[in-house]
């Protein structure tokens, strides 16, 4: 077991895609205050990552024993075949931001502004996986978040959260009773060297997500994860 690592993420924020998912057109009297919000936004984001190389104990049918905790899923036992060793995570917008944002009024520049914490929040994910991947030298490498489908669900945090050790002190992220993530621009998971690619989208038939990376493959739980 390795101790567990912060990371202080770099983040971008593109102001042609905000201003896109904004909605704002070139004339848009909007414009100006928006950019100020994203230029402030960056003056006080400080994301961060926590990150932790940890080991498979044992498998069984729909469970894994990671560092002597026990996660129940039958696609993470599935996907995770092939692997001795894991990168549980956690990477928040950061509470600074999340501040911030609470303290705007104004009903569209606060949804601006969750706007502009969930680029913030995306960005410094996509370092955060690089970070692991260059670190621990993955080819090739895939996330599992609890409570993204019915088969690992929600509850599952606890468990990330005692395998990381101590979130709140170290990112500031909390974990509350209902399981949610404080910032609620905070993604917890588990990256893992695959080869190929998985997405938890491949195996949810959610319509009209926002979020959606890859299309809904109906046959491939029954393909591969029955
Ligand atoms: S489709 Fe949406 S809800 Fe379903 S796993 Fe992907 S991002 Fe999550």
């Amino acid at each position: 077991m390795i101790e567990p690592v912060v990371l202080h993420l770099p983040y971008e924020i593109s102001e042609k895609q905000l201003l896109m998912k904004l909605c704002l057109r070139e004339n848009s009297p909007y414009i100006n205050r928006i950019l100020e919000l994203a230029l402030k936004a960056k003056e006080i984001a400080k994301p961060k990552g926590l990150i932790k190389a940890s080991f498979i104990e044992s498998k069984a049918n729909d469970c894994v024993i990671i560092d002597s905790i026990e996660f129940r899923s039958r696609i993470l036992r599935i996907n995770l075949e092939e692997v001795h060793r894991v990168f549980p995570f956690v990477v928040t917008c950061g509470h600074e931001l999340d501040l911030w944002s609470k303290e705007i009024t104004d009903i569209f520049e606060s949804y601006a502004a969750d706007v502009i914490k969930e680029m913030i929040l995306y960005s410094a994910s996509a370092n955060l996986k690089s970070y692991i991947d260059q670190k621990f030298s993955l080819s090739s490498a895939s996330n599992m978040n609890p409570g993204s489908l019915p088969d690992w669900p929600i509850n599952e945090q606890r468990s990330l959260f005692q395998l990381l050790g101590s979130v709140q002190e170290l990112i500031g992220v909390e974990l509350t009773d209902s399981f949610l993530l404080i910032p609620v621009k905070s993604i917890s998971g588990i990256r893992f060297a695959k080869e190929g690619t998985y997405e938890n989208c491949q195996l949810c038939p959610r319509e009209k997500c926002p979020g959606r990376k890859t299309p809904y493959d109906p046959d491939l739980y029954e393909q591969k994860y029955k």
